[in-house]
């Protein structure tokens, strides 16, 4: 244990998912004892990133602006829309460059053990997006991530996803169960994308 600032800055780090109290203790001293360290930049960053970045009106991906860089690009396919959980898959497709249409985050996946319901998900949003869009949306790949929670949002929104000259797909399998997209590698995704099936609606 230190005394004051040094031992409330570990506590906070160790806060950090995947820092532990090691961790933490190596950075505040890294911080304290590298004169290079910028502290005032990580500070600036740090409070800009709550103040300045927010979530996409439409699709709910981070941005600094209402619209994110991908709903913003007019040379997206408007036609396709990729379902995704989080932010960070986004990333995880786009690194593929398999994929050149619109997405959806929802925000999670359905999860009973910790209370996390169909109503907690950005589902509403997708369901107004799909019903009011200027170009009629043809495909909606659902790309939940290979977990319990991401089967369970799967099968929930193929129920929901009943619109006229819709196809419903998901990827195909081969990605490593009970993992994250974002885990998997650009190869493996890239194939789940290209392989993706016709879900029954
Ligand atoms: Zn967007």
């Amino acid at each position: 244990m230190y005394d004051g600032i040094v031992q409330d800055l570990i506590d906070e780090l160790g806060r950090l998912p995947g820092v532990g109290p090691k961790s933490a203790q190596r950075i505040a001293f890294h911080i304290l004892q590298t004169e290079s360290f910028d502290v005032s930049r990580l500070a600036t960053l740090l409070t800009d990133l709550r103040e300045r970045v927010r979530f996409c009106d439409v699709c709910g991906n981070i941005t600094e602006h209402d619209l994110c860089t991908i709903c913003r690009d007019p040379r997206r396919n408007q036609t396709i829309i990729c379902v995704v959980e989080e932010p960070k898959d986004i990333v995880a497709i786009e690194r593929t460059r398999e994929f050149r249409g619109l997405y959806h985050v929802l925000g999670g996946a359905i999860d009973p053990m910790r209370g996390i319901g169909p109503s907690d998900l950005r589902i509403p949003q997708l369901l107004t997006r799909l019903g009011a869009a200027d170009v009629e949306v043809e495909e909606v790949i659902i790309a939940a991530d290979p977990t319990v929670g991401g089967e369970a949002t799967t099968t929930y929104l193929v129920r929901l996803l009943k619109f006229p000259g819709l196809t419903v797909t998901r990827l195909a399998s081969g990605l490593p169960v009970g993992g994250d997209l974002e885990f998997a590698d650009e190869v493996t995704l890239g194939r789940a994308f290209e392989g993706r099936r016709v879900l029954e609606t």
